[in-house]
């Protein structure tokens, strides 16, 4: 399950957050980006992070997820289009297959909100 190891690197990186002085104070919340490519599922990291952080010095904190969705761009005309349920890579402007993803891979700490 990659939630797990997921949820324990964003505690690691909270964690260092505080010990370098980045963050100061009682973490209320973390605010996480997650892309729709990283197949995350947001319920299952919410969970795991809550296990792994009770007995440290997170418990308590709520973890916030942001779903960022797949963004494809097409090189050769640039346009850009979403992507939902399916997956579409050829450009529905021109055609082409040569497209790339602009969105959709993020899983980073977007912001830690301290009490
Ligand atoms: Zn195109």
């Amino acid at each position: 399950m990659h939630e797990a190891s997921i949820a324990q690197n964003v505690i690691e990186s909270v964690l260092r957050l505080i010990a370098d002085g980045t963050v100061q104070g009682k973490v209320a919340r973390v605010y996480l980006k997650v892309g729709k490519l990283t197949a995350v599922v947001p319920d299952n990291l919410q969970f795991m992070f809550g296990v792994l952080a009770e007995e440290g010095p997170l418990a308590g904190v709520k973890l916030e997820i942001e779903e960022v969705p797949i963004r494809v761009r097409c090189k050769a005309c640039e346009e850009a289009f979403e992507m939902h349920e399916e997956i579409r890579l050829i450009c529905p402007k021109c055609g082409s297959a040569d497209t790339r993803f602009e969105t959709g891979r993020e899983l980073l700490i977007d912001a830690v909100e301290v009490d």
